[in-house]
């Protein structure tokens, strides 16, 4: 199952270069692996962790919503200690604009997750309270 070996360094890894390629990230999540997608400049959307283009779909297992939401948590934390750290490793050196662009993106993918993170709570929320 690709979605048990998922390298969490890697996925981040390859985050970051995604959007310092100018990829675009998108409010979807691969279907395989949870990634966020990223849309290229030619419109193409892929999971740059799978390398594979991704086809959207909307209708998604609520079960795997959750377990989709769990994953970016995790990757949320990831990208925020990545943050902080290139903050602490940055600041003293040279004050390169092109690093300042990933703290930029780094901070602008976080602020996505969260939103989609947020989006898929809330959606459980309330289909809990229309069951009740
Ligand atoms: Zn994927």
């Amino acid at each position: 199952m690709p979605d048990e070996i998922i390298d969490e360094g890697t996925r981040a890894k390859k985050m970051a270069e995604a959007l310092k390629r100018g990829f675009k990230m998108l409010e979807d999540t691969c279907p395989r692996c949870g990634t966020p997608l990223f849309q290229k400049p030619n419109g193409e959307v892929v999971c740059v962790y799978c390398g594979i283009p991704v086809i959207l779909v909307s209708s998604e297992e609520e079960a795997e919503e959750q377990k989709v939401r769990m994953r970016l948590i995790g990757i949320r934390d990831i990208l925020s200690s990545k943050l902080e750290e290139m903050l602490r490793d940055f600041y003293p050196k040279e004050s390169s604009i092109t690093m300042s662009a990933s703290i930029k993106e780094i901070s602008e993918a976080l602020l996505t997750i969260q939103k989609i993170i947020e989006r898929l709570g809330r959606k459980k929320e309330e289909e809990k309270r229309s069951k009740h």
